[in-house]
């Protein structure tokens, strides 16, 4: 199992990646549950995810709050993460984002947001659309209690991602790594639906055997996962924070 210090630098590395794509820009955030206590999770405090180093990471309980006395000012949405980590035993890492290309998709009832290109299958067969004033009413459409979290992560259900109407978007995933790369990818499938459905005719997504076979390939420091985690990494000018587990 990796250790804390490892698991904090992997988790600056994501923060950096997630900027550089442009996944998340001065808001949306990426965390990961701590490796020695499942009923905790480390996020940056309140800080643009490009601006991250190991300093600013926080260990947060499954309700939201930290555990340590904390001055700094942590992220209004970290409920989020705390409640997706509460309702999922098997999720390891989540990701809180705005990226523009994803929103028509919370926002229209039209066409829902499903994978079209072999890089987004990890999103799954079924992306719900989650709205807050359905049981919140009129808020400023951020989750900023425990409660609201918790109607997301129930909204999420086993899925790997929900779509935020008029927000954003929440992802879930086994590993860090994985996560990322959902999220990378995303906001890509979402531009390659919106301009296939501008050409018109019928829309070719893709099968549920072919997001199965997909899934069935993927392992998370498999060779060909871990080049696109060296290449972000690199891109984003953190290559030389990067050890691959067991180095
Ligand atoms: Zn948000």
């Amino acid at each position: 199992m990796s250790s804390y210090d490892d698991i904090a630098r992997d988790l600056v590395i994501a923060n950096r990646i997630l900027a550089k794509e442009e996944v998340v820009d001065a808001y949306g955030h990426v965390s990961i549950r701590h490796p020695d206590n499942p009923n905790r999770f480390l996020i940056a405090r309140s800080v643009a995810p490009d601006l991250v180093g190991a300093e600013d990471i926080v260990e947060l309980a499954l309700d939201g709050q930290p555990v340590r006395d904390e001055k700094r000012t942590l992220y209004l949405e970290r409920f989020i993460h705390a409640a997706i980590f509460e309702a999922r035993p098997d999720v390891t890492a989540v990701v809180h984002a705005h990226a523009e290309d994803t929103l028509p998709f919370g926002i229209a009832d039209a066409t829902k947001l499903r994978p079209v290109i072999h890089s987004g299958s990890f999103i799954g067969s079924e992306v719900p659309v989650w709205d807050i004033a359905d049981n919140f009413g009129d808020t400023n459409l951020l989750v900023t209690n425990i409660e609201q979290g918790r109607d997301l992560a129930k909204c999420l259900g086993g899925n790997n991602v929900a779509m935020m109407r008029g927000h954003g978007f929440a992802a879930a995933g086994r590993s860090l790594i994985e996560v990322v790369r959902m999220s990378v990818y995303l906001p890509r499938n979402a531009r390659a639906l919106i301009r296939a459905k501008q050409l018109g005719g019928r829309i070719r997504y893709l099968s549920q055997g072919e997001i199965d076979a997909r899934n069935r390939g993927y392992s998370p420091y498999s060779t060909e996962t871990w080049r696109a985690w060296e290449y972000w990494a690199n891109k984003a000018g953190c290559g030389d924070m990067l050890r691959r587990p067991g180095e």
